[in-house]
């Protein structure tokens, strides 16, 4: 106890009592920005839904068609970003459960499958820079193809976090604080809203599923319990009571309203 904690766990930093997990696109935008590049600057909504069939199917692994689909944007990486700070707007919520949760030492995690450069500047713009460099994002990048630079046509490619088929295994991140010994393992929270958020939840002691979402669904099928969400105001009123002492993960976790 009192000791620094290892670098693998950067959210203890602080010495929380509660960590919130949080996926990033659909879940603190009201829009996913990877579906809006690839409809809007790619290879369109047919060929995008297509290979989400492909996926659910079990036909390909996600971070293959993930991958043809951003192959297909030809846009430069700093026009694709000005693009998306004009039409990804963020969950009503989220900016004042983030300036909450900042004052009550409650870390917040950006898990996601997209990529980090656009998550942060996404949150820049709309949190403002210093408070989208003080989150944690784990995520994967963005390189140049190989003789180009990402902000020319054609210039920039995806690489992923890890070997796993989602490209980036969220349960890889918040295993080592579920797996701490009860005195010191924090509360973990989770939100999320599609099937690449199943397995981080798992880990977690209370699950926040998008209403409507087909993280709803699984969890249904799958036995996970969970508790929905319509913005992050729902969020924002059940983390406060759950800190406060007034109610408990169990109690909160309701399933489908
Ligand atoms: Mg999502």
């Amino acid at each position: 106890m009192g000791s620094a904690p290892p670098p693998t766990l950067p959210a203890l930093r602080t010495n929380p009592k509660f960590i919130f997990f949080t996926d990033f696109d659909g879940t603190i935008t009201q829009q996913d920005s990877n579906d809006f590049m690839t409809d809007n600057l790619g290879f369109g909504p047919v060929l995008r839904r297509a290979g989400n069939q492909d996926v659910l199917t079990g036909r390909r692994h996600f971070r293959d068609a993930f991958r043809d689909m951003l192959d297909s944007i030809n846009t430069p990486f700093d026009e694709c970003i000005d693009i998306l700070r004009k039409n990804i707007d963020l969950d009503a919520g989220f900016k004042a459960f983030f300036e909450w949760a900042r004052d009550n030492n409650v870390p917040i995690v950006v898990l996601s499958g997209g990529m980090e450069p656009v998550i942060r500047a996404l949150l820049a713009h709309m949190l403002g820079q210093e408070e989208a460099d003080s989150l944690q994002i784990v995520s994967n990048n963005v390189v140049p193809h190989e003789g180009k630079t990402i902000n020319e046509a054609g210039g920039w490619q995806i690489v992923y976090h890890d070997d796993s088929g989602f490209g980036h295994d969220k349960s890889l991140e918040i295993r080592p604080y579920a797996g701490l010994p009860a005195e010191e393992r924090p509360t973990l929270f989770y939100a999320g809203d599609g099937v690449s958020d199943l397995s981080a939840a798992k880990e977690t002691d209370l699950l926040f599923a998008k209403a409507g979402r087909d993280l709803v669904t699984y969890c249904e099928k799958e036995n996970v319990s969970f508790t929905t969400f319509n913005d992050f105001s729902d969020i924002h009123a059940t983390v406060r009571d759950i800190v406060a002492g007034k109610l408990t993960t169990a109690e909160a976790a309701t399933g489908r309203k």
